[in-house]
């Protein structure tokens, strides 16, 4: 075996070969995979096969896309079969809710390409006989689907690797992984020592066992999947000799359960809801070409729909049923990227359909370890949307939520109640008391809406019960003054003697003089957009970074890449030593006036400007700044002094109309304001010219920043797309992000946040738009649950557009 190697990945399943095949592909031949038994030998020999693009996020759909059009290359490439059989897809419908969550997913693939089309159930029978149209009430027809050879397109990726240059190793297991003083890895093996400079875990039903081997707990975990192969049926023959073509490839949603052809019968598998995990603590070594013990007692109540909707199954014998264990992270989706404090250490695990989604995963990967960038958007399997707060019974827990609800429907105002609550604030009880709603983002609650007593939210596609109450929020908020936690906000300390030069090349922006704030765009080298952080210069305390908490890892990773080795920036997460609470509404220096005895005038504490105060009792920073566009304070103190303040501001609040409000309300402020937000405008897909950040970034400051040559060039060519914000004129329903925006009779754009603007009183939705476009008047329409609704551009924001509220 080699002793050096640029790249070792550990695993050889579906996806450890694919990341395999495109280091080689794009030149990295010096790449080893080392694999402890066979190929195929963990969840990829026995899986069903089954290939699909749509998925209800956009950027997955996009890598199944990716996928499932690589394997003709790799077959052509390597000779080797993949036994792809592309039959086409049918996603059937029983409910009109479920019905609509389709009609969305198509409006999606429309601006990625995807082949689709709502069916009637006749045509859904027409393509599939065996289903009793009567059980549905609609489909959608797509032609991307269909299954594969999971042991041929494995050894095809392992194969055409091989004949780009890249080399294997079978019946080697990984031991123990050690990094050296220069950050290189020694892979040690049961067949001696591999040095490598990059290792990737694509372990499978190992990686959280290869994770330990470098001290960590990677939020997977293993589940029990069947699917049964039923004997020959002549319904099948019937339907192959009357066609020609093999069965059509389905998904029930409403049965949970998928269902293809495998030679002259039906191969039909579910997600049963009494799920169960496997090999919860420890995945045995000695595990490999076999099967668990099939349960049918446990997916009875699957089959039970299968007979009403599919009615040919009753009659059918079963030949055989596999049980099979694959892993999953908390969310359903891959865990793939460079770890935060690891360097060389790349994950590519918890993939759950890798047939589906291990090209893209490659491609990722690849392009992340030979270039430094993943090379498109990959924040939705980004291994750092975790944080160490994802523990094993936290992932235990969400794993066996994702995998029962696999098929279920997800209303966009819908919070899953597994694992929580986890992270909470000092507050938490109070906020309960006072009927908050709750939401949570990276494990931490937040209040969405205060509801009155008794009432709960109801799960739609459309608006919803919270309407008139988040109206209220929003009207106490633009007459007085409403307080909102922000406790879930990323915070970073930076301090130390090089801390100013070091931010200063870190973020776009002019960094700010002591006591004054700025918004700061961060960059990666390509000019793309990696944060959106309000920046507070503390004097002598340092810097204070605030920015998105479900971001605070992959912030964090990013800080730590570029922190210099020589201890002269210090940089510290805030996480649970600094809480946090804003006041916003024209009342709200009225407020603060009342529980400080510091001059909080308009003109002793101006927009933008930061001070360390006496509130109450206790000690607080006080931030001039809202993301609500009104008059507002944001105030940091120790978790140890928030309640404190929280009932010192709602005491003295309550004859100035103080109102406690929620992420919604706060949602339907900013949106009037046409103020962005992480993950939905600003992701690193977009530049800051696009996503109208331009007037943030300093170009012309004395420092050079990451990405300052990337934004002079784009200056030039003057970028693709530009951010817009649209009124949209819709009765019942608002945008909740991924529709398409259409210009006459083409898609020019996509949604990537709106909803209701309750002071405004109208439906917003924001979107990037073709750069030729974007100043045209029209006509532009955004398709919302099937409709094309009229939209007309907005081009100044709809609450206070000169800031005068702000800086009154
Ligand atoms: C019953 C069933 C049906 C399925 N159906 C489908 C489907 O229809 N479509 C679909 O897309 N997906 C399906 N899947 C899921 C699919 O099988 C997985 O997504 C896929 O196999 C994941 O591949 P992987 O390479 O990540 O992991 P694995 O296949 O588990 O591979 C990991 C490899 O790493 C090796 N390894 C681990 N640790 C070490 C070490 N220390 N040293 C050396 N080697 C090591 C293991 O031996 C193994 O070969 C199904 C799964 C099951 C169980």
């Amino acid at each position: 075996m080699q002793t050096h190697a640029q790249v070792v990945v550990i695993g050889g399943g579906v996806v450890g070969c694919s990341v395999l095949f495109h280091l080689a592909k794009f030149g990295c031949t010096d790449a080893l995979l080392l694999e402890r038994n066979e190929l195929t030998s963990g969840s990829t020999w026995h899986a069903a096969g089954a290939m699909h693009t749509i998925n209800g996020d956009p950027n997955i759909a996009k890598l199944q896309k990716y996928t499932i059009e690589l394997y003709r290359e790799i077959e052509a490439l390597s000779e080797q079969p993949t036994g792809m059989h592309l039959t086409g897809g049918l996603l059937l419908a029983a409910t009109e809710a479920r019905f609509d969550w389709l009609k969305s997913v198509l409006a999606k693939g429309r601006y990625l390409g995807i082949e689709a089309r709502l069916i009637s159930p006749e045509r859904a029978h027409e393509l599939l006989p065996l289903l009793d149209p009567s059980c549905f009430v609609g489909g959608l027809e797509t032609v991307l689907d269909g299954h594969l050879d999971p042991s041929g397109t494995t050894h095809a990726y392992a194969r055409a690797a091989r004949k780009l240059g890249a080399h294997i190793e079978r019946f080697t297991r990984v031991e123990q992984l050690v990094q050296c003083a220069d950050g290189a890895w020694r892979v040690i093996t049961n067949k001696g020592e591999v040095r490598a400079e990059h290792v990737v875990n694509a372990g499978g039903l190992w990686a959280r066992e290869v994770g330990h081997m470098v001290g960590r707990e990677h939020p997977v975990l293993a589940m029990e999947h069947m699917y049964l192969i039923t004997d020959d049926m002549p319904e099948v023959a019937a339907i192959n000799a009357a066609t020609g073509r093999e069965v059509v490839h389905a998904v029930d949603f409403d049965g949970e359960m998928y269902l293809r052809q495998e030679r002259g019968g039906m191969l039909l598998g579910t997600y049963e809801k009494a799920c169960k995990p496997w090999s919860e603590d420890q995945t045995p070594w000695n595990f490999g070409h076999e099967l668990l013990t099939p349960d049918i007692d446990r997916i009875a109540p699957s089959l039970e729909v299968a007979f009403r909707h599919f009615p040919a199954l009753q009659g059918a014998g079963i030949r055989k049923v596999v049980n099979g264990p694959f892993t999953f992270a908390p969310d359903g989706n891959p865990l793939v990227g460079p770890v935060r404090g690891l360097k060389g250490y790349w994950c590519a695990c918890g993939v759950m359909a890798g047939f589906c989604q291990g090209g893209g995963v490659g491609l990722a990967l690849a392009n992340w370890i030979l270039q430094g960038d993943p090379g498109f958007d990959v924040w939705a399997m980004d291994v750092a949307r975790f944080g160490d707060w994802a523990s094993k019974a936290y992932t235990n827990a969400k794993v066996r939520e994702n995998y029962a609800r696999r098929f279920s429907i997800r209303f966009p105002n819908e919070e899953l109640p597994a694992a929580r609550p986890l992270r909470t604030s000092p507050l938490y009880e109070r906020l309960k008391q006072a009927g908050a709603q709750f939401g949570v983002a990276a494990g931490f609650e937040a209040p969405l809406w205060y509801a009155p007593p008794g009432v709960r939210d109801t799960f739609s596609w459309h608006r919803s019960n919270d309407f008139a109450t988040v109206a209220a929020e929003v009207r106490a908020v633009r007459e007085a003054v409403g307080l909102i936690e922000t406790t879930g906000y990323a915070k970073y300390r930076i301090q130390g003697a090089d801390a100013g030069p070091w931010l200063d090349r870190l973020l776009a922006c002019r960094l700010p003089p002591p006591g004054r704030m700025a918004l700061a765009p961060m960059l990666k080298h390509d000019g793309r957009l990696i944060g959106d952080f309000t920046l507070a210069n503390l004097g002598a305390e340092g810097y204070l970074l605030i920015g998105s908490g479900v971001a605070e890892e992959y912030h964090l990773r990013w800080f730590q890449q570029q922190l210099p080795g020589d201890g002269s920036v210090a940089l510290t997460t805030q996480a649970s030593s600094l809480a946090g609470l804003a006041i916003a509404g024209p009342r709200a220096r009225e407020l603060l006036e009342r529980v400080t005895k510091a001059d909080v005038s308009a003109g002793a504490l101006r927009f933008m400007e930061i001070r360390r105060l006496p509130v109450g009792m206790s000690s607080a920073l006080v931030g001039r700044v809202s993301y609500t566009g009104d008059l507002g304070y944001e105030i940091w103190c120790d978790p140890a002094y928030l309640l404190h303040l929280f009932e010192g501001l709602m005491s003295a609040g309550q004859d100035l109309g103080l109102r406690l409000f929620g992420s919604r309300a706060l949602n339907a402020l900013r949106l009037e304001k046409a103020y962005g937000s992480w993950a939905h405008e600003y992701r690193p897909l977009y530049s800051p010219l696009e996503a109208g950040l331009q007037r943030f970034v300093a170009l012309d400051k004395s420092a050079s920043f990451i990405g300052q040559a990337a934004v002079r060039r784009e200056l030039v060519d003057g970028g693709r797309l530009r951010l817009r914000c649209f009124v949209v004129d819709t009765e019942n329903a608002d945008v909740i992000g991924d529709e398409p925006i259409w210009w006459g009779e083409t898609v020019q754009g996509w949604v990537t946040s709106g909803g209701f603007a309750h002071h405004a009183g109208v439906s917003v939705a924001m979107g990037y738009v073709d750069k030729a476009l974007a100043d045209t008047s029209g006509p532009w329409s955004i398709e919302l649950l099937g409709q094309r609704c009229p939209a007309r551009l907005q081009t100044r924001p709809l609450f206070d557009p000169d800031g005068a509220r702000m800086r009154g």
